[in-house]
């Protein structure tokens, strides 16, 4: 293979998709690092270290994750709007700006020493979002728990809602028969709950090919009349 003599390269766009990280870290030895950038409040607002997980707050930024609906502050690990206010800037204020992406923060230590707080990705924006009982749920963070499970070949949630409750279904088409789908459903329920923070309130296993091909992870059959 060419060596283009690159050895790191820094990604401020879109997150870089897990496979494509893996295709040029693998197969081009180029280690990659991403960061997280807002125009308005004045360019890059968090960073990758080097154990790439979760990008670290800049000390320039008060940087908040808060509930869109009502502006508050959420606890680590649940899902809001990242919202900056740059405290360094002489010449122009801004105050609490909502970048409408929605992330979540951790205040786990890093092996990589450093202290600050770090968002743990970013998952999308407001809109591709859906709320279940209270709590953020999206796309992106739902397949990265399915992809942990080899025996899925695909995954659908449905909200729906019965009285005052919503109701959170999942539909899992499974690779081979001869599974432990009992055993599937508790660990998948248990993993989905600690990442999503929302207990599942159903698990339905289905043959491969089941689900409908349209690409949707979150079905919300939910009325708002
Ligand atoms: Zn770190």
């Amino acid at each position: 293979m060419q060596d283009f003599n690159i050895k790191r390269a820094w990604f401020t766009g879109e997150m870089l998709a897990p496979s494509v990280r893996k295709t040029l870290e693998e197969n081009y030895n180029i280690d990659t690092y991403q960061a997280y950038a807002v125009t308005e409040p004045g360019g890059a607002i968090a960073y990758e270290c080097s154990s790439k997980k979760g990008l670290h707050l800049m000390d320039e930024y008060i940087i908040e994750i808060v509930n869109p609906e009502n502006g508050k502050q959420l606890e680590a690990g649940e899902i809001g709007e990242v919202v900056v206010t740059p405290v360094h800037n002489s010449t122009w204020g801004l105050i609490r700006f909502g970048t409408g992406d929605l992330s979540s923060y951790t205040d786990e230590p890093c092996p990589c020493g450093r202290t600050s707080r770090k968002l743990t990705g970013i998952l999308g924006r407001i809109g591709e979002a859906v709320k279940v009982r209270g709590m953020f749920v999206v796309a992106k963070q739902v397949e990265s728990v399915f992809a942990e499970f080899k025996q899925l070949a695909k995954c659908q949630i449905t909200v729906n809602r019965t009285g005052q409750r919503d109701e959170m279904a999942i539909t899992a088409e499974i690779c081979y028969e001869n599974i432990d789908k009992d055993k599937l459903s508790e660990e998948l329920s248990k993993r989905f709950q600690s990442v999503c923070l929302v207990r599942p309130d159903g698990i339905s296993f289905v043959p491969s090919g089941t689900l409908p091909q349209d690409g949707k992870t979150i079905v919300d059959m939910r009325k708002w009349e």
